[in-house]
């Protein structure tokens, strides 16, 4: 093996490439100090603390990382207990929050302890699906009719054929299939178990669409031609919805609002109204809502998805209402791409922290999307009900700078 310094030196002068440099070590672990090591020289600063990890790298090497010179650290903290009434996850529940955004888990908890004392969280999955939508070139819009009609009518031998390179995922439809000029842009839809599925539905509709170019002599553009739609707010997925689709609703009884919110169900409404509906209305956004972004990013980074999925998550609509002077509130997170399976969900932390809720691995991921659903109705209910009281900056001020 070559010594340390020497494999250094030659990153520095590029005789060996970053992501060479496992080829002349002993092990990934040395691999990774050599690494880490080239960029404290390239950088001229420690990097002590990326040093400091416990997760397996040479697992994580496999699926989750490439030139990994160490860790980050989030800090993580855990709300609850957050009592949920949905169809897979019934019980209380502590869940896992990894945020340096202070207050933020002290307002989710708060938000759990309203709801939990209010009866529970009243959850639904409303849809379930992974998509992946092409975008294939043709002739003329003539041929892309036909194409768009080729598909209709050969619905089932592309099922058959996507199928085949996979146990858990299912093709339940290609819909839409979109037309302009002359390309074809079809949303292939399938249901993916408990993983996330975006690498099941990549190769699925890859094979997919082998047997179409095959039949029809079409020219596949890109595997992804961004109606599918991955990693960006998108009013498609606002409407049809990605991953799971979700609804959590309460109705707090006045005396809860008053005691533990410190307002009223009428000024909360009006808080939504005027600012989640109104407010982004008028800004043009597909968020709804107040923050959704925060419980599901901070939920994603404890459990392993995909960050970038958060964006999908921040899209939905909160609704409150004075209902016979009870706050009726909820949540509609249409686009909640999630997994309890595969993806980030091996890393070691994530797997701790899945445990927590006892969600982790097959069979378990319509318990942890509701588990989600309703952790995100008790962060939106604690910051409009701060929002309605007018006790938000006090709040930043005590625990966000303290
Ligand atoms: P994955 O890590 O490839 O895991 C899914 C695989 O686990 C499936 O292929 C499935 O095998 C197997 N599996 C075993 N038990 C399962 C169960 N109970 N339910 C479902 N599957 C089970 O990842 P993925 O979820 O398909 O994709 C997530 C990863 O894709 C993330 O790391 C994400 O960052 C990445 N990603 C990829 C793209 C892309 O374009 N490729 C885009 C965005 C994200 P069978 O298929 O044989 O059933």
């Amino acid at each position: 093996m070559v010594e340390e310094k020497e494999i250094v030196d030659k990153l520095a002068k590029g005789e060996i490439k970053l992501h060479e440099i496992e080829k002349y070590t002993d092990s990934v672990s040395q691999a990774v100090d050599i690494r880490r090591k080239f960029m404290e020289t390239v950088s001229g600063t420690g990097l002590e603390n990326i040093s400091k990890y416990s997760l397996d790298m040479e697992e994580a090497m496999k699926k989750n990382i490439e030139n990994p010179i160490g860790t980050i650290q989030i800090p993580v903290g855990v709300a609850g207990p957050l009592k949920v009434n949905g169809e897979h996850a019934q019980g209380d529940y502590y869940v896992p929050l990894a945020t340096s955004e202070g207050a933020l888990v002290a307002s989710v908890n708060r938000g759990c302890s309203v709801i939990t004392q209010s009866g529970g969280a009243t959850v639904r999955i409303i849809d379930d699906k992974m998509t992946r939508a092409p975008v294939i070139k043709t002739d003329s819009v003539a041929d892309a009719l036909n194409i768009k009609k080729w598909i209709g009518e050969n619905f089932q031998d592309l099922k058959e054929t996507a199928e085949s390179t996979t146990r858990h995922g299912k093709l339940i439809k290609i819909d839409p299939v979109i037309v302009v000029g002359r390309y074809v842009y079809p949303r292939f839809v399938f249901s993916t178990g408990d993983s996330m599925g975006m690498n099941m539905v990549t190769i699925a509709t890859d094979t997919a669409l082998d047997l179409l170019v095959e039949k029809t002599g079409a020219h596949v553009i890109a595997l992804s031609g961004n109606v599918c739609v991955d990693k960006k707010p998108s009013a498609l997925n606002l409407v049809e919805g990605r991953g799971k689709s979700l609804i959590a609703e309460i109705v707090v009884p006045r005396k809860i609002v008053e005691k533990k919110l410190k307002t009223t169900p009428a000024a909360i409404e009006e808080v939504n109204v005027s600012k989640n509906l109104i407010g982004s209305a008028i800004a043009g956004s597909m968020g709804f809502n107040a923050q959704y972004a925060n419980m599901i990013g901070a939920i994603f980074l404890a459990t392993g998805q995909d960050e970038a999925h958060i964006v999908e998550g921040s899209l939905g609509i909160t609704t409150a209402e004075d209902k016979d002077g009870d706050l009726y509130f909820s949540v509609t997170l249409p686009d909640v791409p999630i997994a309890t399976f595969g993806g980030g969900t091996r890393l070691e932390t994530a797997q701790e922290c899945l445990n927590i809720m006892g969600v982790l691995g097959s069979g378990k991921v319509q318990e942890f999307a509701e588990i989600v659903a309703a952790t995100v109705l008790a962060g939106e209910l604690s910051l409009l009900g701060a929002l309605a009281a007018g006790h938000l900056a006090r709040a930043h001020k005590d625990l966000g700078r303290g």
